[in-house]
């Protein structure tokens, strides 16, 4: 008997139309969808008109229900993985399956879609050539505090997920632990309250009144080699460096004087 496939399909991370033609034809064929939430995942086949049998995949279940999952694929069934919004196995359940599927030669299948670390990366104006990807920060304060060692030294752009009710603590958190760093937050991607917040944290954190809604961090790497480089040019060529990444005068500023450790004052007097 063939055995059946599983495909990982990514879903909407807010706005419902964020899936793919591929991602509904997927859903509407397989023999089964494993979701993360049941209820979550039905709103999404009821708008698109999706019967299909679910049965739940969640982090607390994810050992006992892979073994009923991989025997399914064994006798044949196709399958269609789903977490409660974006791509399965990030920061979601998925890879224990996956590597059970592997060990059963079971053929694996991405059906790609809206993923929120991409697409706030990619709308933040940092460095998108070179990122990190951290997922949540650990609870667990030892864990917590031996991450931020590792994060201190990140040279690439640093994506991390949180909780809305965690946002503001995290963010006073890196504040302590990397020092008063550029970071851009975004807000509910592809939501109605869809926003973006830049600059340093201290000012970011007073534009987060309200932490109700999603939000994914990015904090600028610390750019060790570059800074370096960087303080070897004219104070006009440093200036024209973080120009052209987009940034605004009274940012340069202070980017530059936090580069060269001197005070603001000094660095303006070039520009007047
Ligand atoms: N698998 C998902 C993906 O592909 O992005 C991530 C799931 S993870 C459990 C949930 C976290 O992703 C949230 O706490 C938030 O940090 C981020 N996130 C998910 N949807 C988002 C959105 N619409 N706007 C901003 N952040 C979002």
């Amino acid at each position: 008997m063939n055995k059946g496939k599983l495909y990982l399909v990514a879903t909407p991370i807010g706005n419902l139309e964020d899936i793919t033609f591929r991602a509904i034809k997927t859903l509407k064929e397989v023999d089964l969808i494993a979701a993360e939430d049941t209820r979550q995942t039905l709103k999404l086949l009821n708008h698109y008109e999706i019967t299909k049998k679910l049965y739940s995949y969640h982090r607390h279940s994810e050992e006992t229900k892979t073994d009923f999952l991989i025997e399914k694929l064994n006798e044949g069934q196709s399958i269609a993985l789903v977490s409660d919004a974006g791509t399965p196995a990030i920061s979601d359940p998925g890879e224990e399956i996956v590597k059970k599927a592997i060990e059963k030669n079971i053929e694996i299948i991405p059906i790609p879609g809206a993923c929120a670390l991409i697409n706030a990366l990619i709308t933040s104006g940092l460095n998108t050539r070179e990122f990190s990807f951290y997922g949540f920060l650990p609870l667990n304060k030892k864990l917590r505090n031996e991450k931020f060692e590792v994060l201190k030294k990140e040279e690439k752009t640093i994506i991390l997920y949180e909780a809305p009710h965690r946002i503001l603590t995290t963010l006073e958190d890196i504040l302590e632990r990397l020092g008063d760093r550029y970071i851009v937050i975004a807000k509910e991607l592809t939501k109605i309250h869809e926003n973006f917040y830049r600059g340093n944290i201290s000012e970011v954190i007073k534009k987060v009144e309200s932490p109700k809604g999603e939000y994914v961090i990015l904090i600028e790497g610390e750019e060790i080699k570059q800074e370096n480089t960087l303080n070897n040019l004219s104070v006009e060529e440093h200036y024209k460096y973080y120009e052209k990444e987009g940034l605004e005068k009274k940012e340069i500023i202070k980017k530059i004087a936090k580069d060269r450790k001197v005070n603001k004052n000094e660095i303006y007097q070039h520009f007047i």
